[in-house]
């Protein structure tokens, strides 16, 4: 199965499944938030799903790229991830009973199977593309820095008129001559 533009997945038909039962599912997403400034675009994931004993099994692998700030020049760039994910899900109702099921403590890192069946991949997805980000997130390796762009606005505006004069002055010279 696949999802366009969606990380929920409804569950309901594999939780009445034996132990075991699993489905395939891919993922495309055009743009997914990381984190509150940090988004990520072209995000792909294979995902399989196993009914375990609690609830659902979720593991996958995830590409895409995320757009980050250039820790030396400060530009935005791309820096492709690819990561695996393993998230366990535990219901908040009984899918045959209808009834409410314990819920785990909330050290338990488990995910939760809402009231319709429906669990969300967009957790487990965000934090392992976090995680693979390099710490130092650098555009290339030879990025020269800040230190040319942190001339003021005026430094770099003469510079550029003092461009500008030279041409200028190249184009009276070659009608003059
Ligand atoms: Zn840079």
């Amino acid at each position: 199965m696949h999802l366009e533009n969606d990380t929920i997945i409804n569950v309901a038909q594999l939780m009445k499944e034996d132990v075991g039962a699993h489905r395939k599912y891919t993922v495309d997403l055009d743009w997914f938030t990381l984190d509150e400034d940090l988004a990520a675009k072209d995000v792909h994931a294979d995902v399989r799903l196993t009914r375990v004993t609690r609830g659902i099994l979720a593991g996958g692998h995830v590409t895409g790229t995320a757009i980050v700030e250039c820790v030396r020049c400060l530009e935005m760039y791309e820096q492709p991830f690819t990561a695996d994910f393993d998230q366990e899900y535990g219901p908040t109702i009984d899918v045959r009973s209808g009834l409410l099921v314990a819920q785990p403590r909330p050290d338990e890192e488990i995910g939760t199977i809402d009231e319709s069946h429906e669990l969300d991949l967009a957790e487990p997805m965000r934090q392992v593309a976090i995680l693979e980000l390099p710490i130092k997130l650098i555009c290339r390796e030879d990025c020269p820095g800040v230190s040319d762009l942190a001339a003021t606005d005026d430094e770099v505006g003469d510079r550029r008129l003092g461009v500008l004069s030279s041409l200028l002055a190249g184009d009276e010279d070659t009608t003059e001559g």
